[in-house]
């Protein structure tokens, strides 16, 4: 164990989110007791819009972007993670990191994926959720090694800026953790960054932290979640994601009707692609997850996946739905 590995494991011993990353909470959830309401004042959707910031939000997708490409095993994943690490505890007490390694073609990958935690009135001492409820955001953080779609085949081993696919969901999820912070909401969040989506050729070295975190929850699992991805296009079209939809109907009709009642309109109202990702290996262990993606993006895994082609509006339409989800439930 080197020095910067020790440093990042008493960091993790020292937050109050080791609940999440390594211990059970050993009651179902439905038996937990309620949060004493009179302990902390919750906020409302309405607080939290007024709060979120579409410019901040795009400043750390930027942030993101300037670190470069951000593939496992570079110099600029390790300072990411760091840089994602301290900005979520600006936010929480309740910071984690969820490390664990893979191998593929001989190479070590040593990932990590970042958990924040906010509960009503305060992390629980006893590790223990005090809510009866667990809503679980979650985006990719890493970005791919190879723009193996580009059109130019001199840039297919070239590693994506991932403006859009890797660092929009994040820097939406960045900014909510400060509005949660200003106004805490009515149940449990926890946010979850997950490393190794976009790792390997194929389908089998990729979702490499979501595979490892659903195998991992043991007792515990959130009650649903949303996953977001790809949510910066200047031309954001998010029709309903068919794998998310095939697996849990009415809890994603509930989401996109939302959307059309707040008058969302990059929401689509019909059925899109089935599309492999995050919340996939989540949905295999019985958590309902939605995944909020616009997969009509000419700029995919190819070198053209930068900031200009993304948009703040674009965060901010993802952010309010998410923002009336957690504020007023579904
Ligand atoms: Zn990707």
């Amino acid at each position: 164990m080197n020095a910067r590995r020790l440093v990042l494991l008493l960091i993790y011993l020292c937050c109050g989110v080791l609940s999440i990353a390594c211990a059970e909470p050993d009651s179902d959830n439905r038996n937990i007791e309620p949060t004493d309401a009179t302990q902390v004042k919750v906020g409302t959707a309405r607080e939290a819009n007024l709060t979120f910031s579409a410019q901040r939000a795009f400043a750390m997708l930027e942030k993101q972007c300037e670190f470069g490409p951000r593939p496992p095993g570079s110099a600029a994943h390790r300072e990411t993670q760091n840089y994602l690490f301290m900005e979520l505890q600006k936010y929480t007490n309740s910071v984690a990191l969820q490390p664990l390694e893979y191998t593929v073609d001989g190479k070590t990958l040593h990932l990590n994926n970042i958990l924040a935690e906010f509960v009503p009135g305060g992390p629980s001492v006893s590790g223990k959720p005090r809510t009866g409820e667990t809503l679980l955001l979650a985006a990719h953080w890493d970005t791919r090694p190879i723009a193996d779609h580009d059109p130019n085949p001199e840039n297919r081993d070239t590693p994506i800026l991932g403006a859009n696919d890797g660092a929009s969901g994040v820097a939406v999820l960045l900014e909510l953790a400060r509005v949660f912070k200003a106004h805490p909401p009515p149940r449990r969040i926890v946010i979850v960054l997950f490393d190794g989506e976009d790792y390997g050729r194929t389908g089998d070295d990729m979702f490499i932290g979501s595979r490892y975190f659903a195998r991992n929850l043991g007792k515990w699992k959130p009650d649903y979640g949303i996953l977001l991805d790809m949510v910066g296009d200047k031309e954001l079209t998010l029709p309903i994601e068919a794998n998310s939809w095939n697996a849990n109907r009415e809890f994603t009709a509930a989401i996109w009707n939302r959307a059309a009642v707040l008058g969302l309109a990059p929401f689509q109202q019909r059925l899109g692609p089935a599309i492999m990702d995050d919340h996939v290996p989540l949905i295999k262990v019985g958590i309902p997850m939605v995944d909020i993606i616009d997969f009509d993006y000419p700029y995919w895994h190819t070198i053209e996946d930068t900031v200009d082609k993304c948009s703040p509006k674009s965060l901010e339409v993802v952010a309010t739905l998410v923002i009336s989800i957690v504020y007023d439930g579904l």
